[in-house]
């Protein structure tokens, strides 16, 4: 008998999971209500893909693994490579990053659609995945005949078509992201959906493109050549903005603004809207540029956590993952790390069982264990803001007083930063940051390193970051000089990176 896999939704979670699904099934086929575009561009059914999107390195491994050559091929079509506080200026509540001497690329800077369109370009060459576009799911198909409900498959209609098409299978997975419609189809079956958890972040974003104007440098002592980030300050200061390097020489200005409060579509309010920014350094660059499209904003949805993990009423045969089960603020740029790395947990999952109802159990205890993490730092940190409504229970202050002090600890002691920051890019648990002697060493530099952390106090809150030659101690100086030189050196006259 010919088994079969369908996919609902052909985004990052939808493509990756198709692929991993083909080693396992005679037949996999993925279905999107959208038709792919040709290329780099946007597309309705991801409607986010405006803004600004960044992989970290958690998602880029995994997807590496799904797609061997993504990397190479993102590379190949000239992705900037933007390195915090080396060739880009960041901004944290605490004030400006540490300067660094050497680029440290713990994530890649492109654009949605060009990130989307290469893993795209790697999925459309995988021959036993079959793609069906402008088809959208309507229901699921359930068996009710046993004590358990199975999912046997999905209802969809083409575009044109006047009638429903079935598809049986052996698995359905949803993959439709955020706008998912599981739990209408399982009322209507008859089943309780999961229960849900939801927090509003009042967030908007804006973004609009840009392209420096014909002639334009910026002065010689901008070393903040890739792009500029100023982070919101919790509790009250609720506005953020960036403006980064994309590829093909677009940037990406990106406006933020809590309370639910309007983003604001015209130059003159774009304007008026950074300079009141904590640090006037994007208004400053600004007008060394010209707009490449309009201002797109879009309010996020609520940050929504669907107990798949604890769902009695689990019926066999379906699973669900990524945004279709689990939204979060984006500030920390980790939704598509989530949709990537629960692919690869269902590659480690079918390979313990493939079988229809022993999948669903596993997968989903696995994946709430993985993006949980995600799902904590997001919506911890939207409490520290006062608007956002939502009870601050005793351990979510305990988890942002602790997260404030590694913040704080970090400043003085370089080992703490980057351990922590394994945590923000996935590839290490939140309960790593709880291992007995990174508490230790977090106490110890709070205690007794406080005059580490801010060499100069007003420089970091200066509204220009500080320059290399304001790196208090000589020889740090010197080795970033040096280094940086000889990698400017090298960039420009060998070509090494861009
Ligand atoms: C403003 C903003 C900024 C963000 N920035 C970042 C960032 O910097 N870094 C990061 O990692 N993440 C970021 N994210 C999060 C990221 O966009 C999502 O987490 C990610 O796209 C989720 O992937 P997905 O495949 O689960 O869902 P989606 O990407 O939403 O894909 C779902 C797919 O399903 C299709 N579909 C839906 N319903 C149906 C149906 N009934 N039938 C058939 N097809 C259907 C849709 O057309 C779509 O193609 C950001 C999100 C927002 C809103």
């Amino acid at each position: 008998m010919t088994s079969t896999a369908v996919v609902i939704g052909g985004g990052i979670a939808g493509m990756c999971s198709a692929k991993v699904l083909v080693d396992h099934y005679d037949r996999v086929v993925l279905l999107e209500r959208d038709v792919y575009p040709d290329g780099v561009g946007g597309r309705r059914g991801v409607p986010q893909s405006k803004m600004f999107h960044t992989l970290l390195e958690r998602g880029r491994r995994e997807i590496e693994d799904i797609y061997p050559g993504f990397h190479k091929l993102l590379d190949e079509r000239k992705m900037p490579k933007v390195a915090f506080g080396f060739n880009c200026a960041l901004m944290t509540p605490r004030g400006w990053g540490r300067n660094l001497p050497v680029p440290v690329q713990r994530s890649l800077f492109c654009t949605r659609a060009m990130l989307e369109s290469t893993i795209r370009d790697l999925f459309l060459q995988e021959p036993r995945i079959e793609l069906i576009e402008e088809a959208v799911v309507n229901n699921l198909i359930v068996d009710d005949n046993n004590a358990r409900k199975a999912v046997t498959g999905v209802t969809y209609k083409r575009r044109g078509d006047s009638d429903l098409t079935s598809l049986s299978a052996e698995l359905v997975v949803d993959a439709s992201g955020f706008s998912s419609k599981a739990a209408q189809w399982f009322k209507a079956a008859g089943i309780n959906p999961p229960e849900e958890h939801e927090l509003d972040p009042l967030l908007t974003y804006g973004g609009q493109l840009f392209k420096l104007k014909a002639g334009a440098r910026f002065p010689k002592d901008w070393w903040w050549t890739h792009g500029a980030f100023i982070q919101r300050v919790p509790p009250k200061d609720n506005v953020a903005a960036h403006l980064i390097r994309q590829e093909g020489d677009l940037w990406l200005l990106t406006l933020v603004a809590g309370d639910g409060l309007e983003i604001p579509k015209d130059e003159a309010g774009v304007s008026e809207f950074l300079s009141r920014m904590r640090s006037p350094l994007i208004y400053d660059m600004l007008p060394y540029f010209e707009p490449v499209d309009e201002v797109t904003t879009y309010r996020l949805p609520k940050n929504k956590w669907k107990f798949y993990e604890r769902w009695d009423e689990s019926p066999s045969g379906f699973i669900a993952m990524a945004a279709a089960t689990c939204v979060f603020n984006p500030n920390m740029g980790q939704g598509m790390s989530v949709a990537a790395g629960d692919a690869g947990i269902l590659k480690q999952c079918l390979q313990i069982t493939d079988s229809p109802h022993e999948l669903p159990e596993l997968f989903f205890k696995r994946q709430a264990e993985f993006q949980k993490n995600a799902y904590q730092l997001a919506c911890n940190n939207d409490l520290k803001f006062e608007t956002v409504v939502g009870p601050r229970t005793v351990s979510t202050r305990l988890f942002n007083w602790y997260n404030d002090q590694i913040n704080a600890a970090g400043a003085a002691d370089p080992w703490i930063a980057r351990e922590y920051a394994l945590v923000n890019l996935l590839m290490e648990p939140v309960s790593y940051s709880y291992r007995p002697w990174f508490v230790v060493r977090v106490l110890f530099a709070r205690l007794f390193l406080r005059w580490r952390e801010n060499p100069n106090a007003d420089d970091r809150v200066a509204p220009i970051p500080p320059g290399p030659a304001e790196i208090p101690t000589r020889i740090r100086a010197e080795i970033r000089n040096g280094l940086g030189l000889a990698y400017r050196f090298a960039r420009t006259r060998v070509g090494l990176a861009r």
